[in-house]
Protein backbone atom coordinates (compact mmCIF):
# COMPACT_ATOMS: atom_id res chain seq x y z
CA UNK A 1 0.00 0.00 0.00
CA UNK A 2 1.31 3.66 -0.69
CA UNK A 3 2.02 5.55 2.30
CA UNK A 4 0.73 8.81 0.58
CA UNK A 5 -2.37 10.36 2.65
CA UNK A 6 -4.15 11.95 -0.20
CA UNK A 7 -3.96 8.60 -2.15
CA UNK A 8 -5.86 6.44 0.31
CA UNK A 9 -9.13 6.71 0.11
CA UNK A 10 -11.99 5.50 2.56
CA UNK A 11 -13.50 3.10 0.29
CA UNK A 12 -10.29 1.25 0.49
CA UNK A 13 -10.11 0.38 4.19
CA UNK A 14 -11.18 -3.07 4.39
CA UNK A 15 -9.04 -4.98 5.66
CA UNK A 16 -6.28 -3.00 6.53
CA UNK A 17 -4.64 -2.39 9.91
CA UNK A 18 -5.64 1.20 10.48
CA UNK A 19 -4.07 2.63 14.55
CA UNK A 20 -6.58 5.47 16.49
CA UNK A 21 -4.50 7.70 18.85
CA UNK A 22 -7.21 8.48 21.39
CA UNK A 23 -10.14 7.64 22.80
CA UNK A 24 -13.02 10.18 23.92
CA UNK A 25 -15.41 12.01 22.24
CA UNK A 26 -14.00 11.48 18.40
CA UNK A 27 -11.84 8.68 18.75
CA UNK A 28 -14.44 6.29 20.29
CA UNK A 29 -16.71 7.13 16.78
CA UNK A 30 -13.39 7.07 14.77
CA UNK A 31 -12.93 3.66 15.99
CA UNK A 32 -16.64 2.45 15.44
CA UNK A 33 -16.36 3.81 12.07
CA UNK A 34 -13.37 2.73 10.89
CA UNK A 35 -14.68 -1.16 12.23
CA UNK A 36 -17.75 -0.38 10.22
CA UNK A 37 -15.92 0.15 7.26
CA UNK A 38 -13.78 -3.25 7.76
CA UNK A 39 -10.83 -1.85 8.93
CA UNK A 40 -8.58 -3.71 11.60
CA UNK A 41 -8.75 -1.41 14.17
CA UNK A 42 -6.25 -0.64 17.46
CA UNK A 43 -6.73 2.22 19.71
CA UNK A 44 -3.99 3.20 21.69
CA UNK A 45 -4.42 5.64 24.86
CA UNK A 46 -1.33 6.74 27.08
CA UNK A 47 -3.76 7.11 30.08
CA UNK A 48 -5.46 4.19 31.99
CA UNK A 49 -8.28 5.48 34.07
CA UNK A 50 -11.73 4.22 35.16
CA UNK A 51 -13.67 6.31 31.82
CA UNK A 52 -10.46 5.04 29.33
CA UNK A 53 -11.43 1.49 30.49
CA UNK A 54 -15.31 1.98 30.44
CA UNK A 55 -14.93 3.08 26.65
CA UNK A 56 -12.54 0.07 26.10
CA UNK A 57 -15.29 -2.46 27.39
CA UNK A 58 -17.90 -0.57 24.49
CA UNK A 59 -15.25 -1.39 22.23
CA UNK A 60 -13.71 -4.50 22.53
CA UNK A 61 -17.43 -6.40 22.04
CA UNK A 62 -17.04 -4.91 17.83
CA UNK A 63 -13.49 -6.27 17.68
CA UNK A 64 -11.72 -3.45 18.12
CA UNK A 65 -8.26 -3.76 19.80
CA UNK A 66 -8.04 -1.15 22.31
CA UNK A 67 -4.01 -1.01 24.27
CA UNK A 68 -4.42 1.37 27.47
CA UNK A 69 -1.04 2.84 29.18
CA UNK A 70 0.87 2.94 25.94
CA UNK A 71 0.43 5.86 23.72
CA UNK A 72 3.95 5.90 22.04
CA UNK A 73 5.00 2.85 20.39
CA UNK A 74 3.21 1.74 16.94
CA UNK A 75 1.35 -0.71 16.82
CA UNK A 76 2.72 -3.44 14.38
CA UNK A 77 1.64 -2.97 10.19
CA UNK A 78 -0.11 0.08 11.26
CA UNK A 79 -1.17 1.63 7.33
CA UNK A 80 -3.01 4.67 8.42
CA UNK A 81 -3.24 6.46 11.69
CA UNK A 82 -7.05 8.64 12.72
CA UNK A 83 -6.05 10.56 15.41
CA UNK A 84 -7.85 12.43 17.83
CA UNK A 85 -7.12 16.15 18.13
CA UNK A 86 -4.83 16.41 21.15
CA UNK A 87 -1.91 14.35 19.99
CA UNK A 88 0.75 16.97 19.21
CA UNK A 89 2.89 16.40 15.83
CA UNK A 90 6.00 15.25 17.76
CA UNK A 91 4.18 12.80 19.98
CA UNK A 92 6.68 9.57 19.68
CA UNK A 93 3.73 7.42 17.48
CA UNK A 94 3.57 9.88 15.09
CA UNK A 95 7.40 10.01 14.68
CA UNK A 96 7.48 6.49 14.42
CA UNK A 97 4.83 7.39 11.90
CA UNK A 98 6.55 9.46 9.56
CA UNK A 99 9.79 7.66 9.48
CA UNK A 100 7.55 4.08 8.45
CA UNK A 101 6.01 6.16 6.46
CA UNK A 102 2.22 5.83 7.51
CA UNK A 103 -0.26 8.53 6.41
CA UNK A 104 -2.18 10.70 9.45
CA UNK A 105 -5.53 11.75 9.22
CA UNK A 106 -7.41 13.46 11.62
CA UNK A 107 -10.98 12.84 12.71
CA UNK A 108 -12.31 15.47 10.79
CA UNK A 109 -10.28 14.09 7.89
CA UNK A 110 -12.12 11.15 8.23
CA UNK A 111 -15.60 12.37 8.81
CA UNK A 112 -14.72 14.80 5.53
CA UNK A 113 -13.85 11.59 3.42
CA UNK A 114 -17.24 9.77 4.73
CA UNK A 115 -19.66 12.15 3.60
CA UNK A 116 -22.12 10.70 1.33
CA UNK A 117 -23.18 12.18 -1.91
CA UNK A 118 -25.88 14.59 -0.86
CA UNK A 119 -24.21 15.46 2.04
CA UNK A 120 -24.72 19.02 3.55
CA UNK A 121 -22.26 21.82 3.09
CA UNK A 122 -19.66 22.73 6.18
CA UNK A 123 -19.34 26.80 7.07
CA UNK A 124 -16.32 26.09 9.32
CA UNK A 125 -15.81 28.56 12.10
CA UNK A 126 -12.50 28.77 13.37
CA UNK A 127 -10.03 31.42 15.85
CA UNK A 128 -8.19 31.91 18.61
CA UNK A 129 -11.40 32.91 20.44
CA UNK A 130 -15.30 33.23 20.42
CA UNK A 131 -15.29 29.56 18.12
CA UNK A 132 -18.13 27.89 19.60
CA UNK A 133 -20.22 31.33 20.48
CA UNK A 134 -19.93 32.06 16.68
CA UNK A 135 -21.19 28.85 15.54
CA UNK A 136 -24.06 28.52 17.97
CA UNK A 137 -24.92 31.72 17.05
CA UNK A 138 -24.69 30.59 13.28
CA UNK A 139 -27.04 27.75 14.33
CA UNK A 140 -29.72 29.68 15.29
CA UNK A 141 -29.34 32.21 12.55
CA UNK A 142 -29.30 29.00 9.92
CA UNK A 143 -32.57 27.42 11.99
CA UNK A 144 -34.19 30.73 11.98
CA UNK A 145 -34.17 30.67 8.07
CA UNK A 146 -35.62 27.29 8.72
CA UNK A 147 -32.97 25.17 7.89
CA UNK A 148 -32.11 21.64 9.06
CA UNK A 149 -28.68 22.30 11.00
CA UNK A 150 -26.53 21.47 13.89
CA UNK A 151 -23.98 23.22 15.71
CA UNK A 152 -21.11 20.53 15.18
CA UNK A 153 -17.43 19.65 15.77
CA UNK A 154 -15.08 21.20 18.24
CA UNK A 155 -17.72 22.00 19.83
CA UNK A 156 -18.29 18.55 21.30
CA UNK A 157 -20.07 16.98 18.88
CA UNK A 158 -18.26 14.54 16.57
CA UNK A 159 -18.42 15.10 13.22
CA UNK A 160 -18.14 11.62 12.57
CA UNK A 161 -21.68 10.47 14.43
CA UNK A 162 -23.35 13.06 12.30
CA UNK A 163 -21.82 11.83 9.11
CA UNK A 164 -22.60 8.85 9.85
CA UNK A 165 -25.48 9.64 11.52
CA UNK A 166 -29.20 9.07 9.92
CA UNK A 167 -30.41 12.38 10.71
CA UNK A 168 -30.68 14.94 7.56
CA UNK A 169 -29.29 17.90 6.96
CA UNK A 170 -29.21 20.87 4.90
CA UNK A 171 -26.33 22.75 6.29
CA UNK A 172 -23.89 22.29 9.09
CA UNK A 173 -22.35 25.00 11.46
CA UNK A 174 -19.18 23.36 12.30
CA UNK A 175 -16.71 24.57 14.85
CA UNK A 176 -13.03 23.69 13.87
CA UNK A 177 -9.97 23.58 16.14
CA UNK A 178 -6.48 24.62 15.17
CA UNK A 179 -5.37 20.87 16.07
CA UNK A 180 -8.42 19.66 13.55
CA UNK A 181 -7.22 21.58 10.84
CA UNK A 182 -4.00 20.37 10.85
CA UNK A 183 -4.89 16.97 10.38
CA UNK A 184 -7.81 17.95 7.52
CA UNK A 185 -5.78 18.87 4.43
CA UNK A 186 -9.25 17.63 1.92
CA UNK A 187 -11.09 19.59 4.02
CA UNK A 188 -13.05 21.99 1.53
CA UNK A 189 -16.06 24.33 3.38
CA UNK A 190 -18.66 25.75 1.45
CA UNK A 191 -17.53 29.21 3.47
CA UNK A 192 -14.84 29.75 6.31
CA UNK A 193 -14.29 32.23 8.86
CA UNK A 194 -11.08 33.09 11.47
CA UNK A 195 -12.19 35.60 14.07
CA UNK A 196 -8.79 36.47 15.50
CA UNK A 197 -5.46 34.59 15.88
CA UNK A 198 -3.67 35.56 19.22
CA UNK A 199 -1.02 33.49 20.38
CA UNK A 200 -2.30 30.02 21.79
CA UNK A 201 -1.43 26.37 21.64
CA UNK A 202 2.25 27.37 20.41
CA UNK A 203 3.83 24.14 22.15
CA UNK A 204 1.20 22.14 20.29
CA UNK A 205 2.20 24.06 16.91
CA UNK A 206 5.24 24.98 17.56
CA UNK A 207 5.14 28.88 16.45
CA UNK A 208 3.18 31.36 15.42
CA UNK A 209 3.80 30.93 11.81
CA UNK A 210 2.52 27.34 12.46
CA UNK A 211 -0.55 28.22 14.82
CA UNK A 212 -1.60 30.33 12.02
CA UNK A 213 -0.98 28.67 9.05
CA UNK A 214 -3.17 25.43 10.48
CA UNK A 215 -5.99 28.27 11.14
CA UNK A 216 -5.87 28.96 7.35
CA UNK A 217 -6.43 25.54 6.60
CA UNK A 218 -10.17 26.06 6.64
CA UNK A 219 -10.10 28.66 4.06
CA UNK A 220 -8.73 26.41 0.94
CA UNK A 221 -11.26 25.44 -1.71
CA UNK A 222 -13.89 27.51 0.06
CA UNK A 223 -16.76 27.86 -2.68
CA UNK A 224 -18.31 31.00 -1.36
CA UNK A 225 -16.86 33.37 0.72
CA UNK A 226 -13.90 33.74 3.34
CA UNK A 227 -14.82 35.79 6.06
CA UNK A 228 -12.02 37.25 7.99
CA UNK A 229 -11.57 39.92 10.80
CA UNK A 230 -10.76 43.44 9.28
CA UNK A 231 -9.38 44.77 12.86
CA UNK A 232 -7.20 41.90 12.67
CA UNK A 233 -4.93 41.79 9.41
CA UNK A 234 -3.25 38.57 9.69
CA UNK A 235 -6.90 36.83 9.45
CA UNK A 236 -6.90 38.40 5.86
CA UNK A 237 -3.33 37.56 4.86
CA UNK A 238 -4.53 34.02 5.59
CA UNK A 239 -7.46 34.43 2.80
CA UNK A 240 -4.90 35.74 0.24
CA UNK A 241 -3.08 32.57 1.16
CA UNK A 242 -5.70 29.92 0.40
CA UNK A 243 -6.14 28.42 -3.03
CA UNK A 244 -10.23 28.91 -3.51
CA UNK A 245 -12.45 28.04 -5.49
CA UNK A 246 -13.15 30.08 -8.85
CA UNK A 247 -15.52 33.23 -7.19
CA UNK A 248 -15.52 32.82 -3.74
CA UNK A 249 -15.13 35.62 -2.46
CA UNK A 250 -13.18 37.58 0.71
CA UNK A 251 -15.46 39.07 3.02
CA UNK A 252 -14.51 41.22 6.07
CA UNK A 253 -16.20 41.81 9.05
CA UNK A 254 -15.34 45.03 11.13
CA UNK A 255 -17.17 46.86 14.23
CA UNK A 256 -16.97 49.96 12.18
CA UNK A 257 -18.33 51.50 9.19
CA UNK A 258 -18.11 48.32 6.91
CA UNK A 259 -17.14 49.14 3.15
CA UNK A 260 -17.86 46.89 0.17
CA UNK A 261 -17.90 43.26 0.60
CA UNK A 262 -17.71 44.20 4.54
CA UNK A 263 -20.28 43.67 7.40
CA UNK A 264 -20.48 45.83 9.66
CA UNK A 265 -21.90 48.48 12.47
CA UNK A 266 -23.61 51.84 11.41
CA UNK A 267 -25.33 53.28 14.29
CA UNK A 268 -26.32 50.04 16.51
CA UNK A 269 -27.64 48.68 13.19
CA UNK A 270 -25.53 45.17 12.08
CA UNK A 271 -25.42 46.29 8.27
CA UNK A 272 -24.33 43.86 5.22
CA UNK A 273 -22.69 45.76 2.20
CA UNK A 274 -21.50 42.18 0.98
CA UNK A 275 -24.51 40.07 -0.09
CA UNK A 276 -26.50 43.17 -2.03
CA UNK A 277 -27.02 43.83 -5.31
CA UNK A 278 -25.12 47.01 -5.85
CA UNK A 279 -22.48 46.78 -2.60
CA UNK A 280 -20.70 50.05 -4.18
CA UNK A 281 -23.96 51.54 -2.92
CA UNK A 282 -26.13 49.58 -0.99
CA UNK A 283 -26.39 48.27 2.51
CA UNK A 284 -29.05 45.60 3.96
CA UNK A 285 -29.91 45.98 7.67
CA UNK A 286 -29.44 42.43 9.44
CA UNK A 287 -30.44 43.26 13.52
CA UNK A 288 -29.36 45.68 16.36
CA UNK A 289 -26.71 45.58 18.22
CA UNK A 290 -28.87 45.32 21.07
CA UNK A 291 -30.55 41.77 19.56
CA UNK A 292 -26.74 40.27 20.40
CA UNK A 293 -26.66 38.74 23.48
CA UNK A 294 -24.37 40.46 25.28
CA UNK A 295 -24.00 43.25 23.15
CA UNK A 296 -19.80 43.45 24.17
CA UNK A 297 -18.22 44.19 21.37
CA UNK A 298 -15.89 41.22 20.88
CA UNK A 299 -19.38 39.45 20.80
CA UNK A 300 -20.90 41.38 17.85
CA UNK A 301 -17.96 40.77 16.09
CA UNK A 302 -18.64 37.06 16.58
CA UNK A 303 -22.46 38.07 15.24
CA UNK A 304 -20.85 39.33 12.56
CA UNK A 305 -19.14 36.50 11.40
CA UNK A 306 -22.24 34.50 12.06
CA UNK A 307 -24.02 36.39 9.67
CA UNK A 308 -21.24 36.83 7.55
CA UNK A 309 -21.42 32.81 6.52
CA UNK A 310 -24.91 32.70 6.80
CA UNK A 311 -25.51 34.98 3.84
CA UNK A 312 -22.88 33.51 1.99
CA UNK A 313 -25.28 30.65 2.41
CA UNK A 314 -28.26 32.28 0.93
CA UNK A 315 -30.04 32.98 4.23
CA UNK A 316 -32.37 36.49 4.66
CA UNK A 317 -31.74 38.93 6.77
CA UNK A 318 -35.02 38.39 8.81
CA UNK A 319 -33.86 35.30 9.70
CA UNK A 320 -30.19 36.94 11.27
CA UNK A 321 -32.37 39.13 13.26
CA UNK A 322 -34.16 36.49 14.60
CA UNK A 323 -31.49 33.87 14.79
CA UNK A 324 -29.90 36.49 17.16
CA UNK A 325 -32.84 37.82 19.07
CA UNK A 326 -32.83 33.32 19.81
CA UNK A 327 -29.37 32.77 20.84
CA UNK A 328 -28.24 32.20 24.45
CA UNK A 329 -24.96 32.17 25.21
CA UNK A 330 -23.34 28.84 26.35
CA UNK A 331 -22.45 29.27 30.23
CA UNK A 332 -19.44 30.89 31.60
CA UNK A 333 -18.59 33.10 28.58
CA UNK A 334 -19.56 37.12 30.21
CA UNK A 335 -21.94 35.26 32.04
CA UNK A 336 -24.47 37.67 34.29
CA UNK A 337 -24.87 35.79 37.48
CA UNK A 338 -27.01 38.73 40.04
CA UNK A 339 -26.79 42.14 40.67
CA UNK A 340 -25.65 42.68 44.53
CA UNK A 341 -25.62 46.04 46.39
CA UNK A 342 -25.76 47.62 42.59
CA UNK A 343 -22.96 45.72 41.37
CA UNK A 344 -22.78 43.54 38.62
CA UNK A 345 -21.34 39.54 38.84
CA UNK A 346 -19.86 38.29 35.67
CA UNK A 347 -18.63 34.98 34.89
CA UNK A 348 -16.04 34.86 32.11
CA UNK A 349 -14.44 31.24 33.20
CA UNK A 350 -14.08 30.60 29.38
CA UNK A 351 -11.49 33.42 29.71
CA UNK A 352 -8.74 31.16 29.97
CA UNK A 353 -6.17 33.13 27.70
CA UNK A 354 -5.15 36.75 27.71
CA UNK A 355 -6.92 37.40 24.23
CA UNK A 356 -10.24 36.79 25.74
CA UNK A 357 -10.39 38.36 28.73
CA UNK A 358 -8.47 41.55 26.85
CA UNK A 359 -12.41 41.56 25.12
CA UNK A 360 -14.50 41.17 28.27
CA UNK A 361 -12.29 43.40 30.08
CA UNK A 362 -12.79 45.91 27.38
CA UNK A 363 -16.83 45.53 27.76
CA UNK A 364 -17.10 47.17 30.95
CA UNK A 365 -16.02 50.90 32.61
CA UNK A 366 -15.12 50.15 35.62
CA UNK A 367 -14.16 46.97 36.97
CA UNK A 368 -13.02 44.65 40.08
CA UNK A 369 -11.18 42.16 38.42
CA UNK A 370 -10.82 38.27 39.52
CA UNK A 371 -7.96 36.66 37.90
CA UNK A 372 -5.13 33.91 38.07
CA UNK A 373 -4.88 29.97 37.34
CA UNK A 374 -2.30 28.44 35.20
CA UNK A 375 -1.14 31.14 32.79
CA UNK A 376 0.12 28.71 30.55
CA UNK A 377 3.66 30.55 29.58
CA UNK A 378 1.21 33.95 29.14
CA UNK A 379 2.61 37.51 29.66
CA UNK A 380 0.28 39.97 31.48
CA UNK A 381 1.83 42.91 30.39
CA UNK A 382 -0.07 43.85 27.09
CA UNK A 383 -3.11 42.38 29.00
CA UNK A 384 -2.84 45.06 31.92
CA UNK A 385 -1.92 47.80 29.72
CA UNK A 386 -4.84 47.51 27.98
CA UNK A 387 -7.23 47.19 31.26
CA UNK A 388 -5.48 49.71 33.59
CA UNK A 389 -7.56 52.59 32.98
CA UNK A 390 -10.79 50.82 33.81
CA UNK A 391 -9.63 48.69 37.55
CA UNK A 392 -11.14 49.28 40.68
CA UNK A 393 -9.20 46.96 42.05
CA UNK A 394 -7.76 43.26 41.78
CA UNK A 395 -8.28 39.72 43.73
CA UNK A 396 -5.68 37.74 42.39
CA UNK A 397 -6.23 33.54 42.82
CA UNK A 398 -4.59 30.48 41.68
CA UNK A 399 -0.89 29.25 40.88
CA UNK A 400 0.54 31.40 38.18
CA UNK A 401 -1.00 34.60 40.13
CA UNK A 402 2.66 36.60 40.87
CA UNK A 403 2.53 37.21 37.36
CA UNK A 404 -0.13 39.01 36.84
CA UNK A 405 1.39 40.90 39.76
CA UNK A 406 4.12 41.83 38.55
CA UNK A 407 2.55 43.09 35.65
CA UNK A 408 -0.15 45.51 37.61
CA UNK A 409 2.97 46.75 39.56
CA UNK A 410 4.68 47.59 36.33
CA UNK A 411 1.43 49.34 34.84
CA UNK A 412 -0.73 49.86 37.25
CA UNK A 413 0.49 50.37 39.89
CA UNK A 414 -2.19 52.81 41.72
CA UNK A 415 -4.81 50.02 41.05
CA UNK A 416 -5.35 48.18 44.89
CA UNK A 417 -4.52 44.37 44.68
CA UNK A 418 -5.74 41.26 47.09
CA UNK A 419 -3.45 38.83 46.43
CA UNK A 420 -5.48 35.83 48.22
CA UNK A 421 -2.48 33.24 48.17
CA UNK A 422 -4.23 30.52 48.24
CA UNK A 423 -5.18 27.30 45.51
CA UNK A 424 -7.91 25.55 47.36
CA UNK A 425 -11.48 25.29 46.50
CA UNK A 426 -12.81 27.45 48.81
CA UNK A 427 -10.92 30.40 47.44
CA UNK A 428 -13.32 31.51 44.96
CA UNK A 429 -15.83 32.44 47.54
CA UNK A 430 -12.89 34.08 49.43
CA UNK A 431 -12.15 35.89 46.43
CA UNK A 432 -15.70 37.14 45.56
CA UNK A 433 -16.10 38.50 49.24
CA UNK A 434 -13.06 40.92 48.50
CA UNK A 435 -14.26 41.62 45.19
CA UNK A 436 -17.30 42.64 46.86
CA UNK A 437 -15.14 45.09 49.66
CA UNK A 438 -13.50 46.55 46.53
CA UNK A 439 -16.32 47.52 44.02
CA UNK A 440 -18.57 50.30 44.36
CA UNK A 441 -22.55 50.90 42.88
CA UNK A 442 -22.38 50.90 38.95
CA UNK A 443 -19.31 48.41 38.97
CA UNK A 444 -18.58 45.07 37.66
CA UNK A 445 -16.98 42.17 39.45
CA UNK A 446 -16.05 40.35 36.60
CA UNK A 447 -13.98 36.59 36.81
CA UNK A 448 -12.20 36.69 33.51
CA UNK A 449 -8.88 34.99 34.67
CA UNK A 450 -7.20 35.05 31.78
CA UNK A 451 -5.46 31.76 32.74
CA UNK A 452 -6.65 27.99 32.59
CA UNK A 453 -8.20 26.55 35.97
CA UNK A 454 -6.16 23.18 36.37
CA UNK A 455 -4.75 24.25 39.32
CA UNK A 456 -7.66 24.46 41.48
CA UNK A 457 -10.94 22.89 39.32
CA UNK A 458 -11.23 20.23 37.10
CA UNK A 459 -12.00 22.30 34.56
CA UNK A 460 -13.64 26.64 33.37
CA UNK A 461 -17.19 25.15 34.17
CA UNK A 462 -16.22 23.95 37.95
CA UNK A 463 -14.03 27.52 38.15
CA UNK A 464 -17.50 29.61 36.65
CA UNK A 465 -19.49 27.55 39.15
CA UNK A 466 -17.63 27.81 42.24
CA UNK A 467 -17.71 31.65 41.53
CA UNK A 468 -21.82 31.82 41.00
CA UNK A 469 -22.05 29.53 44.21
CA UNK A 470 -20.17 32.50 46.32
CA UNK A 471 -22.09 35.47 43.74
CA UNK A 472 -25.30 33.20 45.31
CA UNK A 473 -24.16 33.44 49.18
CA UNK A 474 -23.11 37.23 48.93
CA UNK A 475 -26.60 38.02 47.86
CA UNK A 476 -28.04 36.04 50.81
CA UNK A 477 -25.25 37.16 53.30
CA UNK A 478 -24.49 33.33 53.84
CA UNK A 479 -20.90 32.90 54.23
CA UNK A 480 -19.76 29.30 53.26
CA UNK A 481 -18.72 26.33 56.25
CA UNK A 482 -15.05 26.35 55.43
CA UNK A 483 -14.24 30.06 55.71
P1 LIG B 1 -13.82 29.28 21.86
O1 LIG B 1 -14.80 28.25 21.42
O2 LIG B 1 -12.98 29.81 20.72
O3 LIG B 1 -13.02 28.96 23.08
P2 LIG B 1 -15.98 30.80 23.11
O4 LIG B 1 -17.07 31.26 22.24
O5 LIG B 1 -16.22 29.62 23.98
O6 LIG B 1 -14.67 30.58 22.22
O7 LIG B 1 -15.52 32.02 24.01
C1 LIG B 1 -14.41 31.86 24.89
C2 LIG B 1 -14.04 33.16 25.57
O8 LIG B 1 -13.37 33.98 24.63
C3 LIG B 1 -15.25 33.96 26.04
O9 LIG B 1 -15.55 33.65 27.37
C4 LIG B 1 -14.78 35.39 25.90
O10 LIG B 1 -14.03 35.76 27.05
C5 LIG B 1 -13.79 35.34 24.75
N1 LIG B 1 -14.28 35.72 23.44
C6 LIG B 1 -15.40 35.32 22.81
N2 LIG B 1 -15.46 35.86 21.58
C7 LIG B 1 -14.33 36.56 21.41
C8 LIG B 1 -13.78 37.34 20.34
N3 LIG B 1 -14.41 37.48 19.18
N4 LIG B 1 -12.58 37.94 20.55
C9 LIG B 1 -11.92 37.81 21.71
N5 LIG B 1 -12.39 37.11 22.75
C10 LIG B 1 -13.57 36.49 22.61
Amino acid sequence: MTSDAASLDVSDLAGRQVTVAGLGVSGVPAARALRGLGASVTVVNGSEGEPQRAQAAELEPLGITVRLGDGETLPESTELIVTTPGWKPTSPLFLAAAEAGVPIWGDVELAWRLRGEDAPPWLAVTGTNGKTTTVRMLAAILEAAGLRTAAVGNIGVSLLDIVLGDEPYDVLAVELSSYQLHWAPSLRAHSGAVLNLAPDHLDWHGSMAAYAADKGRIYEGNQVACVYNVADPATEDLVRAADVEEGCRAIGFTLGTPGPSQLGVVEDILVDRAFVADRQKQAQELAEVSDVNPPAPHNIANALAAAALARAYGVPPTAVRDGLRAFRPDPHRVEHVADVDGVAYVDDSKATNTHAAEASLGAYEHIVWIAGGLAKGATFDELVLTAAKRLRGVVLIGADRALIREALTRHAADVPVVDLDRTDTGAMAAAVREAARLARPGDTVLMAPACASMDMFSNYNKRGDAFAAAVHDLASGRVPDDQ
